[in-house]
């Protein structure tokens, strides 16, 4: 008997796809059209069906890989042909929404965008949110360990042989001995399979601000975000900077929104606060923005005074698509590194790559307050060669500064080559030795992250 037959010991033939029946579901939201290469695809509904899979898969030294919504941005979810894909879109059930403990006990294969509605409904916030909410699931994002434009204030996403293991608790402290769910926050499907979370929701706030800020230096860019979130004691939420010919682009005339701001300075800060108060907290953040600016702190200002020019404002930072559009062929980078030294990294990296020979521009922008950066590169092909000399540029000098090569998005298998960059030996050594603990028949997600063997 094979795999596959044995797979119908455990699961319904509904549940249970392979052959051509694949051609019609892929491995990336990108890559519909792609034909999915592997040996058979399986559709679990509950947690103990998952275990059995596992057992079964681990005694046959059988290769798996999770699929959530499929929307990572670092190859996680390819496959080589030979692996048995576990699908968890059939598990996804909100299971409770306890108003008292203001939690939400949910499904690994609920989406992102189903859980904001739902905390919506109750009047409760779950702050989470990027590009893809309508197709990632929440167990795709713990096991990514995502995080988005609201970092600053409310924090990342921070739970095969067969066990099963439960930390579903709805209490906040807990310091009995080592908090085991933690390993499978951010491990990309190589440790084991999330199959529910119970999630933190918070107050929703009735209050929502924002300006775009001129600034001229790096240096003013630090001195503000420090300035700005003392003097909103607490209500600070975003702090998003975009470099200057990144905002000429996503405000030029034909595909870009219309500039707050003259195109004029170097650097353009997006800040929000979020509170209960308000034309009160408005009213504040004009104040303190023109003491900023009496300071030389900053250049120039424009507040948003209604919900259109929030959305106007937000919809700017948002719409990266725009520059990936606007390229011939587009390589992005998700880097982070300590707040004080981006300013002149980012030059420098700017600088090294338009002088590649290939390479058309370099965008800049990001989630400033947590060291994230992302760049985009509009270069000529999408030639490996080519592609390897911008990883260099952009890599090089993060090691001896303490960044990272993946801020949010992970390692999964595009950026492994460079996990050493960020990631001392000895890190390295511990986690292939979880990884041996965890998962001694090398099953789960076998070549991505970390490569046991070598
Ligand atoms: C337009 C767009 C915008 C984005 N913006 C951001 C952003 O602002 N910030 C950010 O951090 N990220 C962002 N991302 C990437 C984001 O991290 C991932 O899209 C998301 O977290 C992955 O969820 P998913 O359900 O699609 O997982 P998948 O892509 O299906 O899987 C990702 C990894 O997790 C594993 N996995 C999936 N489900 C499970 C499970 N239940 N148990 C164990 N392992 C599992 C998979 O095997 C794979 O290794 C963006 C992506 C897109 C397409």
């Amino acid at each position: 008997m094979n795999i596959t037959d044995k797979l119908l010991n455990i699961l319904s033939q509904q549940q249970v796809i392979f052959g051509d029946a694949l051609k019609d579901n892929y491995y990336h939201i990108w890559k519909m059209d792609e034909p999915l290469n592997a040996l058979a695809m399986v559709f679990p509904k509950t947690t103990e069906e998952i275990s059995r899979i596992l057992e079964l898969c681990n005694n046959h030294k059988q290769a798996v890989i999770v699929f959530g919504g499929r929307t990572n941005l670092v190859g996680s979810t390819e496959t080589m042909g030979n692996e048995i894909l576990i699908s968890m879109e059939k598990m996804n059930q909100i299971i409770e929404l306890d108003q008292s403990s203001r939690t939400m006990t949910v499904e690994a294969g609920v989406l992102l965008e189903t859980i904001q509605n739902k905390a919506s409904e109750n009047d409760f916030l779950f702050p989470l949110n990027f590009g893809a909410k309508g197709s990632a699931q929440i167990g795709g994002i713990i096991s990514t360990n995502a995080g988005g434009l609201r970092v600053l204030k409310y924090g990342m996403t921070r739970n095969p042989d067969g066990t099963i293991l439960s930390s579903l608790k709805k209490i906040i402290k807990d310091n009995s001995a080592y908090d085991l769910k933690q390993l499978f926050v951010g491990s990309e499907g190589t440790l084991g399979v999330v199959t529910k979370a119970v999630l933190k929701l918070r107050e929703t706030p009735t209050s929502r601000n924002s300006a775009f800020i001129g600034i001229n230096t790096f240096d003013n860019v630090v001195a503000f975000l420090k300035y700005i979130d003392k003097k909103l004691a607490g209500l600070l939420s975003g702090y998003e900077l975009i470099w200057a010919d990144t905002y000429a682009q996503m405000t030029n005339d034909e595909t870009g929104s219309k500039p707050p701001l003259e195109p004029k300075y170097k650097y353009y800060v997006l800040v929000e606060s979020l509170g209960s108060q308000q034309e009160k907290e408005r009213n504040n953040l004009i104040d303190i923005i023109e003491q900023a600016l009496e300071k030389k702190l900053v250049e120039d200002a424009v507040v948003a005074y209604t919900k259109s020019d929030l959305d106007w404002f937000w919809k700017l930072r948002e719409d990266v698509h725009v520059i990936a559009s606007s390229c011939t062929y587009d390589q992005h980078f998700d880097i982070s590194l300590p707040i004080p030294t981006i300013g002149t990294v980012l030059d420098d990296i700017n600088i090294n790559l338009r002088q590649l020979d290939g390479v058309n521009h370099s965008y800049t922008f990001g989630h400033i307050a947590d060291g994230n950066i992302h760049i985009i590169v509009d270069k000529d092909s999408d030639d490996e060669l080519l592609k390897n000399k911008i990883n260099d540029i952009v890599y090089s000098p993060l090691q001896a500064l303490g960044g990272s090569v993946s801020a949010e998005h992970g390692i999964g298998l595009h950026k492994k080559p460079y996990l050493h960059l960020c990631r001392t030996e000895a890190e390295i050594f511990l986690m292939k030795k979880l990884k041996r603990t965890l998962d001694p028949n090398n099953i789960l997600n076998p070549n991505k992250v970390i490569d046991i063997n070598e």
